[in-house]
């Protein structure tokens, strides 16, 4: 495998699979199943999750709530995912550890990072839930923050779309897919792949990010054996 040590981030509306809201047993299995490919293969694998498929807290700002209450809120629906996906892997027979930027100790260890290395290293999945811990930032900076703590090769950013398009191709027909961009590329044509506070993280820190279809069948291990799947972002 060409990456040895990697990051997965899933947004939370990719559990919904066809459904409208929350998450999807069948779609969960599927994952836990794609997951399991490249853990029988060695890679080492943490997880972080979003947590949009139950609540935003930008969303819960605009109708007049809270932002920073939102937020937490937020971060509080990616533990519940975290979980249900914990639930997958344990079930596809993986061994798993959930830990959390906000400490809730009867069902998540705290995240410590030389735990969560450990962790790894002994071939255990860790999943980073809580986001950040902090209100205002995202789970795609969680996924890179993490990242660049336990040392990961390289961001994979597991979507319903195969890559990085020169427009929105669920919009524009013309768009045409990107195999590999630079950080400084995305900046210029100002492409989209992740906000800025996650995607300035990566590129100050040179870890890249790959951006692919996760729903395809065999695709995450695809890409961790350096297969030209979805768009390469790197310095
Ligand atoms: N969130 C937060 N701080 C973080 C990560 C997440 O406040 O470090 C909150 C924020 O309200 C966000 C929600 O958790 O809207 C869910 O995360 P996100 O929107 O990133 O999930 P995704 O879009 O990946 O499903």
């Amino acid at each position: 495998m060409k990456y040895k040590r990697i990051l997965l981030k899933l947004s939370g509306e990719a559990l919904m699979g066809d459904r409208q809201y929350g998450i999807d047993p069948k779609r969960l299995a599927e994952y836990a199943d794609e997951i399991k490919q490249i853990h029988a293969k060695g890679v080492q694998i943490a997880i972080v999750i979003g947590g949009g498929n139950i609540f935003r807290g930008v969303a819960g700002a605009s109708n007049g709530m809270d932002r920073v209450q939102g937020d937490y809120m937020g971060m509080l629906a990616t533990v519940i995912n975290g979980m249900a996906l914990q639930g997958a892997l344990e079930d596809a027979g993986l061994p798993t550890r959930l830990q959390t930027a906000l400490k809730i100790e009867a069902i998540a260890e705290p995240y410590i990072k030389r735990r969560a290395v450990r962790h790894l290293e002994k071939g255990r999945i860790v999943i980073f839930g809580a986001g950040t811990g902090n209100p205002y930032f995202t789970t795609d900076t969680a996924a890179v923050l993490r990242g660049v703590e336990v040392n990961a090769d390289v961001i994979l950013k597991g979507t319903r779309v195969d890559g990085i398009y020169t427009a929105d191709p669920e919009k524009d027909p013309t768009a045409v897919k990107y195999d590999t961009l630079t950080f400084n590329d995305v900046l210029k044509k100002g492409l989209n792949v992740m906000d800025t506070t996650a995607f300035t993280l990566s590129q100050e820190n040179e870890l890249p990010i790959i951006v692919f279809d996760m729903n395809k069948e065999g695709n995450l291990a695809r890409v961790c054996d350096g297969e030209v799947v979805g768009t390469t972002v790197n310095v």
